[in-house]
C-alpha cells in the first residue's frame, strides 16, 4: 500500500483482469433480471396519502456477477434470489417442448436453441410428465419452463467454467 511502485502494478493488474475478462465475454455480455421491484413510500411522510410504489429500475449484471445493485435505488440483490424469483414466476403448467421454449424467450429472456433443449432431453437433464390429451394416442412428453430454465442456467455457468 505504501510502495507506490506495487500500488501502480495492482492498478495495473485490475485493468489487465477487467481487459481480459472483456475479451473474453465481451464487455456488453450482461444479463437481464428484470426490474428491481423494491417498494418504498412516495408523497410526504406524515400525509396519510402515502402511496407504496414499486422500483422500475432494470437489473442488468455481468454474467459472473453474485449481486446486482439497483441503478435506480441502491437497493443490492443476490443473483441466486433473482434467478429463483425468476424460476417461480416462470413454472407454470408443462408444455411442449416449442411452448416451453417460447414461454422462457418471453418471461426469462433465457434464448434456448432447439438442439439444446433435444441435447437435454437426451442426457436425461429435463424432467417431464406425460401429456395423455394427444390426438395421436400416444403420451407426448410436456416440460415444467421452470425446470428447463434452471437446466439452461446451469449449462450456461458449466460452459463459462468449462471455458
Ligand atoms: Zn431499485
Amino acid at each position: 500500500m505504501d510502495d507506490p511502485a506495487a500500488g501502480h502494478v495492482l492498478y495495473m493488474a485490475r485493468l489487465w483482469v477487467k481487459q481480459s475478462a472483456d475479451l473474453v465475454w465481451g464487455p456488453e455480455d450482461l444479463r437481464v433480471f428484470g426490474t428491481c421491484g423494491v417498494a418504498y413510500f412516495e408523497g410526504p411522510a406524515a400525509d396519510d396519502g402515502d402511496v407504496v410504489v414499486l422500483c422500475e429500475g432494470k437489473l442488468t449484471a455481468s454474467p459472473d456477477a453474485l449481486t446486482v445493485k439497483c441503478q435506480e435505488c441502491g437497493e443490492v440483490h443476490h443473483v441466486a434470489d433473482l434467478l429463483a424469483d425468476i424460476r417461480g414466476k416462470v413454472r407454470g403448467e408443462p408444455m411442449a417442448p416449442r411452448a416451453v421454449r417460447e414461454h422462457l424467450q418471453a418471461k426469462a429472456r433465457a434464448f434456448i436453441k432447439k438442439k439444446d433443449f433435444e441435447n437435454w432431453v437426451a442426457l436425461g437433464a429435463l424432467p417431464y410428465v406425460l401429456d395423455r390429451v394427444t390426438s395421436s394416442g400416444r403420451p407426448q412428453r410436456i416440460y415444467f419452463p421452470g425446470d428447463v430454465l434452471h437446466v439452461f442456467e446451469y449449462m450456461r455457468g458449466r460452459r463459462r467454467t468449462v471455458a
